[in-house]
C-alpha cells in the first residue's frame, strides 16, 4: 500500500462472543491510528453505535457498514439475524445457509471501500477468497485460546476419540504440552460420531480457509499459554499474532458496562449493590449470551448458591414471562425473599466486565465461553468452571489443569441446548472450594498473578501491544 492511513475491515460473526471482542480489538487498531471499520447486519448495528460514538468523540477513526442479513431467503423467521435468538438446533442449519449469502454484499463493500486488510470471523471461510479479489490480505479470528485452537486441532488431525470404545472413557489429546485428557461426551455431536455433518465439512472449510489466509489473529496474551503459543506456530506452523486481552481496552465505567446488549439493570445500581459489599465476598454467575439451561437445571443452581452460604450474582438469560406456563418455575418458592440481602438476580444482560473489576467480586461461575474466561483471569478471580458447549470444555481444561485457577463443577456432557443435570450439592461444594481453605487462596494468588500479567501484556512494550504493533506495520508494508 501507499503512504496512506491504514485502512482495515472488521466483519464478525452475529454473536455476542464474536461481536463484543472484535469491536475491541477494532477500538485498538483505531487507537493505533488505523481506520477501523466493522462490518455487521442492520439489525445487530445498534450494539455497536454507542460505542462507537464515544471513540470518534474521542478522535478515534472509526465507522460501521451493514449488510443486508438474507434471514427469511434462508428460512429464518423475519428479524432473526444474531445466533443468540437460535434456541433450537433445527433453526442452524438455516443460520448458517444465511451466513453464506453474505460473502457477495461484502464484496460489494470490498470493492466500494477498498480497505488494506480484511479481519474476518472464522465462520465466513469464503473471506480469504473475497480478501484475495481484491489483492488484499484477510486475517482469520477464531475468538477461542491458543489453548483451545490447538487442542482442537490435534482432535480433528489424530481422532483420539476412535480410541476409546465407551464416550465416558477418557482419551489423551495427543501432541499437547500438558497430559488433557477428555471424554468424547465433552466433544461436539459432530466430533463425538466422526461422521461427516454438515457442521464437519463447514469446520473443514473453515481450516483450510485458515491455512489461506494471512494469518490468525488472537485474543489472549503470550504470557497466559506461552505453551501453546509456542505449539500453534512452531508445531501446528500457524501465522498467529496474540493481542489481548481485548476487554482491557475498555477503562471507564460506560465502556466497561455498556458492551453487547443494554444491560437489565442500571449499572450505578449495581455498582451501588456491589459497593455495599466486603471485598472478594461475591460470586458472580454468568453463563455468557447462549447457553441455554432447562428450567430444572436454574432450580438447581439456585438451591446451590442458597446452601453454599454465599453472597453472589446471578445472572439468568431467560426472561421473565417468557413462557407462560414455564413463568419462574425454575425459581424455588419465596427464593428471592430469602436472598434479599445476600443476592442480586439480573434477568437479561448484565454489565459483566464492570462487575468483574469490582474488588467485591471473589470468585467467577463461568460457562468457559473465552471472552468470559478471559474476562475472570484478566480480574484475577478463582472460578468455578461449568462448560456447556463450542470449545468450552477445552477451556475448562486450562483454566484448572494448566493455569489451575479455578475448579470444575463436574459438566459432563457436551450440549447445545437445554444443558442440565448438576446437582444442588456439587453446585454449592464447587462454589466453597474457591471461596474457602488453602486450596482456595492458592487460586486467588495464582489469579492474581495472571491479572497483573495481563495488563502488562496490553501495556506499552508488553506482548500484546507489540505484537499488535508488529501486525499492524506488516499490514502496512503489504503487497499483493
Ligand atoms: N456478556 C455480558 N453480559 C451478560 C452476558 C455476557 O456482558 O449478561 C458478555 C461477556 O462479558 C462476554 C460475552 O458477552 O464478553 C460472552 O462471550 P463468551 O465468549 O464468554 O460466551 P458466549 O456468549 O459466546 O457463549
Amino acid at each position: 500500500m501507499g503512504s496512506g492511513q491504514l485502512h482495515v475491515f472488521f466483519f464478525p460473526m452475529m454473536a455476542q462472543g464474536h461481536m463484543i471482542p472484535t469491536l475491541d480489538m477494532a477500538k485498538l487498531f483505531a487507537a493505533a491510528g488505523v481506520k477501523s471499520t466493522i462490518i455487521t447486519t442492520p439489525l445487530n448495528a445498534h450494539h455497536f453505535t454507542k460505542s462507537l460514538q464515544r471513540v470518534t468523540q474521542l478522535g478515534l477513526d472509526m465507522g460501521i457498514l451493514t449488510v443486508d442479513f438474507p434471514a427469511v431467503a434462508a428460512g429464518l423467521p423475519e428479524g432473526c439475524e444474531n445466533a443468540d435468538q437460535i434456541r433450537s438446533d433445527d433453526m442452524l442449519p438455516n443460520f448458517f445457509r444465511a451466513i453464506n449469502m453474505l460473502r457477495d454484499p461484502l464484496e460489494r463493500l470490498l470493492d466500494e471501500f477498498r480497505p488494506n486488510c480484511l479481519v474476518a470471523d472464522m465462520f465466513f471461510p469464503w473471506a480469504t477468497e473475497a480478501a484475495a479479489k481484491f489483492g488484499i490480505p484477510r486475517l482469520v479470528f477464531h475468538g477461542m485460546s491458543l489453548f483451545a485452537l490447538c487442542a482442537m486441532e490435534n482432535v480433528r488431525l489424530h481422532k483420539p476419540q476412535r480410541q476409546v470404545s465407551s464416550d465416558e472413557e477418557p482419551f489423551l489429546v495427543p501432541n499437547l504440552p500438558h497430559q488433557i485428557k477428555l471424554t468424547k461426551m465433552q466433544l461436539s455431536d459432530s466430533d463425538r460420531q466422526v461422521v461427516e455433518t454438515d457442521f464437519s465439512k463447514m469446520k473443514k472449510r473453515i481450516g483450510e480457509s485458515e491455512l489461506t489466509s494471512y494469518g490468525v489473529i488472537v485474543n489472549s496474551f503470550y504470557e497466559l499459554e506461552p505453551d501453546y503459543a509456542n505449539h500453534y506456530r512452531d508445531v501446528l506452523g500457524r501465522r498467529a499474532w496474540h493481542v489481548g486481552p481485548v476487554s482491557l481496552c475498555n477503562r471507564g465505567i460506560e465502556d466497561k458496562a455498556q458492551r453487547g446488549k443494554i444491560a437489565s439493570i442500571d449499572e450505578h445500581e449495581c455498582l451501588k449493590w456491589l459497593d455495599s459489599k466486603k471485598p472478594n465476598s461475591v460470586i458472580y454467575v454468568c453463563f455468557g449470551s447462549m447457553a441455554d439451561f432447562a428450567a430444572s437445571q436454574l432450580f438447581e443452581i439456585a438451591m446451590g448458591l442458597e446452601a453454599s452460604g454465599q453472597q453472589f450474582i446471578w445472572v439468568v438469560r431467560r426472561p421473565k414471562n417468557e413462557e407462560e406456563e414455564e413463568r419462574e418455575s425454575w425459581l424455588p418458592e419465596g427464593f428471592e425473599e430469602r436472598m434479599r440481602e445476600r443476592g442480586l438476580i439480573i434477568r437479561g444482560w448484565a454489565p459483566q466486565v464492570l462487575i468483574l473489576d469490582h474488588e467485591a467480586i471473589g470468585g467467577f461461575v463461568t460457562h468457559c465461553g473465552w471472552n468470559s474466561t478471559l474476562e475472570g483471569l484478566s480480574s484475577g478471580v478463582p472460578m468455578v468452571t461449568w462448560p456447556v458447549f463450542a470449545e468450552q470444555f477445552y477451556n475448562e481444561k486450562l483454566v484448572t489443569e494448566v493455569l489451575r485457577v479455578g475448579v470444575s463443577v463436574g459438566a459432563r456432557e457436551w450440549k447445545r441446548t437445554g444443558s442440565g443435570g448438576l446437582r444442588r450439592d456439587e453446585v454449592a461444594a464447587a462454589v466453597q472450594r474457591i471461596v474457602v481453605g488453602e486450596e482456595a487462596e492458592e487460586m486467588r494468588r495464582r489469579a492474581r498473578a495472571l491479572k497483573d500479567k495481563a495488563k502488562k501484556a496490553v501495556e506499552e512494550g508488553g506482548s500484546s501491544y507489540s505484537d499488535l504493533n508488529r501486525l499492524i506495520q506488516e499490514l502496512s508494508s503489504y503487497h499483493a
